[in-house]
């Protein structure tokens, strides 16, 4: 790494001692950028990267709800507006205990990045609170959420700031946040939100698109090296959105998705997660109030491991994580390596600890980052916004036509990126440059703000 670069990210460690996620992903972006940065001196004049780094702004806010006891209980929410630069901020709400503001400003620097690789006009930002939702009642996950978009439906709306779900933010808390939006607003403004019901206003394969769109970007790859992803075994890591998506596309394509996570362990289906009765047990165990994968080993008789994660410890040709950040550590990445599979694809936003991905890119696995794989997310969210304000629907052909040409250029943008700035076929690379490219030239076109 450059001199200039390394002293950015110096000043940035100064001011934010005790963000290491958040420092984590700075360093990983801004690790393939010395070529770009030399290329050309309006990079440093007009201090992109130091600009880049500082969010926007952050919003800090007291949650008080009431429990079905009565007793009240606070928690906190925050929105960070991390990159307004090419459309109105962009990204999910997370509700879990382990959110802090360090968490929302690593996952908002990373949105800005996968949002501006989509090719649609979307800022980056993301939000959320330290509620665990967790063993809560659906009346007290309502309440929360009322109280939640008390404080915050100040700062958004369709053309300024537009949350969506993630972690612990499904459809259902998206429709409670949404009503007490419009209740607060007086207003049916329902492009201030995305993910929603389809019976006000969501995108049809809005809630596949994540994991359809990282398996569209997954054929591109085994395209690349003249493979296919028929009788591919594949690791699974989670049971959410991402991990549904995936394993449902998939195994409609003849491959075979064998393992799920959660906190508590994980289960390693050797026929597959490929019928539909298994795959749709996935949205039984999110709906359920303590959300155990081990609900699926008991229901289909298949070995659980408590405490564990797969990798490495399960025959894959395929590994994507798909749950959270740092759950793949340099030990995991050597297992992996051990184990055999070729290729590593990242479903969840920075799944591996920057030493594991080292690893894996050392041992001749083809890697792919979540910035890129998981973007088709965000990417029918940005095609639900456009739907929302011309009033329309598009049919699911109409939504995964678009989305697989979103997919497809975020490839090809990476690969062409990577190979033009001297790193040869290398999709994390490629994916950080042509999004900073994207994010700082209009940047350097509004002045310096
Ligand atoms: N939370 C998802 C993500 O990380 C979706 C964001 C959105 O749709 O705005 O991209």
């Amino acid at each position: 790494m450059g001199e200039y670069i390394k002293q950015v990210l110096d000043d940035l460690r100064q001011r934010n001692p005790h963000e290491n996620e958040f420092l984590e992903a700075v360093a990983e972006v801004f690790s393939a950028l010395d070529p770009v940065i030399d290329s050309d001196p309006k990079y440093r004049r007009n201090a992109v990267l130091e600009r880049m780094s500082e969010p926007d702004r952050t919003i800090s806010f007291r949650v008080v709800w009431q429990d079905d006891e009565g007793k009240p209980h606070v928690n906190r929410g925050w929105r960070v507006q991390f990159n307004g630069a090419i459309g109105p901020y962009k990204g999910g709400l997370r509700f879990s205990e382990h959110v802090s503001l360090g968490t929302l400003k690593f996952l908002g620097f990373e949105q800005t990045f996968k949002n501006a690789l989509t090719g649609l006009p979307m800022g980056g930002g993301k939000g959320g609170s330290d509620f665990n939702p967790i063993g809560k009642s659906d009346s007290e996950i309502m309440r929360f959420c009322q109280a939640f978009m008390t404080e915050l439906y100040r700062h958004i709306g369709p053309d300024t700031d537009v949350p969506a779900g993630d972690i612990g933010v499904s459809a259902k808390e998206i429709g409670y946040l949404y009503g007490q939006y419009r209740r607060l607003t007086g207003a049916f403004q329902n492009g201030v939100l995305t993910g929603k019901d389809l019976s006000f206003g969501g995108s049809l394969l809005r809630p596949e698109a994540t994991g359809y769109g990282a398996v569209a970007y997954l054929q591109e790859v085994l395209k690349h090296e003249n493979d296919t992803l028929a009788g591919k075994r594949i690791a699974v890591s989670g049971y959410g959105n991402a991990a549904w998506g995936v394993i449902k596309k998939a195994a409609s394509l003849g491959a075979v998705p064998v393992t799920l996570s959660g906190r508590d362990g994980y289960i390693y289906d050797l026929d597959g997660i490929t019928t539909e009765e298994k795959i749709n047990s996935l949205l039984e165990i999110r709906a359920d109030r303590n959300r155990s994968v081990r609900m699926y080993a008991e229901r289909f008789h298949v070995p659980w491991f408590p405490d564990e994660r797969p990798w490495g410890r399960v025959k894959a040709d395929i590994w994507m994580p798909c749950a959270t950040q740092n759950e793949v550590s340099a030990e995991d990445a050597q297992r992996i390596v051990d184990a055999g599979g070729r290729y590593y694809l990242e479903v969840a936003n920075m799944p591996a600890e920057p030493d594991a991905l080292h690893i894996l890119q050392k041992n001749g696995l083809i890697c792919a980052p979540g910035k890129a794989v998981n973007a088709g997310g965000v990417a029918v969210s940005g095609l639900e916004m456009s739907q929302n304000a011309l009033r329309l629907s598009w049919t699911a052909e109409e939504v995964e036509t678009r989305l697989n040409t979103i997919m497809h250029n975020i490839y090809r943008d990476s690969v062409d990126a990577a190979e033009r700035y001297g790193f040869g076929y290398d999709l994390i690379k490629g994916a950080n440059i042509a999004g900073f490219l994207k994010v700082a030239e209009a940047m350097i076109k509004q002045g310096l703000i």
